[in-house]
């Protein structure tokens, strides 16, 4: 399989979508997110930083995520393709990213972009909720992906908990730094012409299939 980037905001559906691919492809998930809120538990000057940094909503510094990033691709696992999410979040890291996949002999794949409304977004971050032993998502707004039971998880019984950025504050910050430091990536690798646009308002489902498309053509 080629490697897939997502681009999208803030809870737009990409750890859902990225968890998709997965359980199909067998490839691994690669996300700074979830990277940096396992160091963010770390009891140490670096964890404090992350814990803060993420709980405000702006993005860590660029070189911590260029080590954990070069680090987790070179492994074994990524040679037959990954999927990488929430990385690059600014220019300078696309620039990185290129820098990183010469080195490592990879080639960029596919990067989807995820469109959704504002309004959507607000809605799913407040609903959303994960597991904190198998890191399945769930959100309690939407009857389609809501669990089972409010606080467990449908599919291996840990406990559900709620990202301490997933507050409506946290994601004013988020999504304008979308808008101001992720957007402009989306040209760089429009010149590369590497892109697909992917409606992201539509059902799991729906959005899943298109995806798929894109993979396996
Ligand atoms: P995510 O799980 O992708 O929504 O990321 C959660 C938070 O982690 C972001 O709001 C940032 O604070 C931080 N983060 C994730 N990826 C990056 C990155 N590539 N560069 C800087 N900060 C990041």
């Amino acid at each position: 399989m080629k490697n897939i980037m997502f681009i999208a905001p803030p809870a737009a559906g990409k750890g859902t979508q990225a968890e998709l691919v997965v359980k199909k492809y067998k490839v691994p998930h690669i996300s700074t997110g979830d990277i940096l809120r396992e160091i963010s538990k770390e009891d140490s000057e670096l964890g404090q930083y992350v814990f803060e940094t993420l709980a405000s909503g702006k993005l860590v510094k660029d070189e911590i995520t260029y080590q954990l990033i070069e680090e987790r691709l070179a492994r074994d696992d990524c040679k037959n393709g990954y999927i990488i999410d929430g990385f690059p979040r600014n220019i300078e890291q696309a620039i990185e990213y290129d820098k990183i996949l010469k080195k490592l002999g990879y080639d960029i794949g596919n990067v989807i972009l995820i469109n959704i409304d504002e309004k959507t977004l607000e809605k799913r971050i407040t609903g959303r909720r994960i597991c904190e032993n198998c890191k399945a998502i769930y959100n309690i707004n939407d009857p389609a992906s809501a669990p089972k039971e409010e606080a467990i998880c449908d599919s291996c019984g840990g406990k559900l908990y709620q990202r301490n950025d997933d507050n409506l504050e946290s994601f004013q910050t988020r999504y304008q730094m979308y808008k101001e430091k992720t957007e402009p990536i989306i040209d760089h690798y429009r010149q590369m012409n590497v892109i697909t646009e992917v409606d992201g308002n539509d059902s799991i489902e729906n959005v899943f299939k298109k995806i798929d498309a894109i993979i396996s053509e």
